[in-house]
């Protein structure tokens, strides 16, 4: 979801942008009046995250799962080699693309044997100690777990993908050496993946790379080396203005924060629906349940749908029922989720 007062800027400025007489999606990106914007964006996340000023903020393309690539191209020249903890789909995706890159990587520690229920406990002794980097998915959108701790690695810098977190609450960036993040999930419309990236990490690319997955490059250029995801940063930059009008990060994680204990606290006085993930890895973001009846499953998306409660069939490689809850996602939201999950257990006892 998108915050609605934000869709309603967008639309009331759709077809003329302030006095630019054109629309943003119309804009040169090097126009003064895009200039503008993408600094504002920058600008803002900046305070929003409070981003050090050690660290470069890039507006990239391509998505997360390019930056799978773009994470060891960009890194592995420390030392040579890097370490993965496999946590659900997309950081066993990541680790796949190094290892198809051909670079000496390995995995850390994996929770796979255990369906992905939790993330894995990870210690400075499981970790080589001249990795150039620890790669991590901070919160697994399709199992629905979030690392509720960060792992400490020492001098060796942590890599997260938190696509599906990022802005959910406040994160202490000068924890991790790289933060990076598709949009589409609580930050913008899809086309825009953010990266931020301490300074001195941007020196170890390698020399035969693709030029556009060089976060220097990028860097150098201010995201404009060729023509950025112009519409989606402009929506990006409307959602962290929504945000810091709401009080910042730490107000919006007061509010998911209470969406989500509505949730399992509803999920764990019941038997009717179980909760796969273990207690201490829960997403605030996304929350998983199971009915353990295929039917009955498919009845509840479809029926569910048909009540305008969208999108809540769990992903295709998992099954059962997954409720996102982003930031837009609002308080009563969840609340008619949870009626009509009474109302549905109740019309249709197991087998
Ligand atoms: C959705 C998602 C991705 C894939 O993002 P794309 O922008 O579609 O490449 C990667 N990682 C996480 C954690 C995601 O939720």
């Amino acid at each position: 979801m998108l915050p609605l007062p934000v869709l309603e800027q967008a639309a009331a400025e759709l077809v003329c942008y302030g006095e630019s007489g054109m629309s943003v999606m119309e804009m040169s990106h090097r126009s003064p009046d895009y200039e503008a914007i993408i600094k504002d964006a920058e600008v803002k996340l900046r305070v929003l995250m409070n981003i050090p000023d050690s660290y470069k903020v890039l507006f990239l393309q391509g998505g997360a799962s390019t930056q799978f690539a773009a994470v060891p191209l960009n890194l592995i020249g420390r030392t040579g080699k890097a370490d993965y903890i496999v946590s659900g789909q997309f950081s066993g995706k990541a680790f796949k693309e190094a290892q198809k890159l051909g670079f000496d990587v390995v995995c850390a520690a994996s929770t796979k044997e255990d369906n992905f229920a939790f993330v894995p406990t990870v210690s400075k002794d499981m970790i080589r100690p001249d990795a150039s980097y620890v790669h991590l998915c901070f919160n697994n959108t399709i199992y629905g777990t979030k690392f509720p701790y960060i792992p400490d690695t020492g001098d060796i810098p942590l890599v997260a993908d938190m696509s599906s977190c990022i802005l959910s609450e406040p994160v202490d960036v000068s924890r991790f050496g790289v933060i990076y993040a598709g949009a589409q999930k609580n930050m913008a419309p899809a086309g825009m993946t953010l990266v931020i990236v301490r300074e001195d990490l941007l020196d170890y690319a390698q020399e035969k790379m693709p030029t556009m997955l060089e976060w220097k490059t990028m860097a150098e250029n201010g995201s404009m080396y060729n023509t950025p995801p112009c519409y989606s940063i402009y929506m990006a930059k409307l959602v962290y203005e929504w945000l810091l009008g709401l009080g910042g990060l730490e107000a919006m994680a007061k509010v998911n924060r209470k969406k989500a204990d509505l949730l399992y606290a509803y999920l764990d006085g019941q038997t009717y629906y179980k909760a796969p993930v273990r207690k201490d890895s829960r997403s605030m973001m996304n929350v998983t349940f199971v009915i353990g009846n295929t039917d009955l499953e498919k009845a509840f998306a479809a029926q569910a749908s048909a009540c305008g409660l969208k999108n809540l069939k769990g992903h295709r490689s998992v099954g059962g029922m997954r409720a996102s809850i982003y930031n837009a996602m609002p308080y009563e939201g969840v609340e008619k989720l949870i009626a009509f999950m009474e109302k549905f257990a109740k019309e249709n006892p197991l087998p």
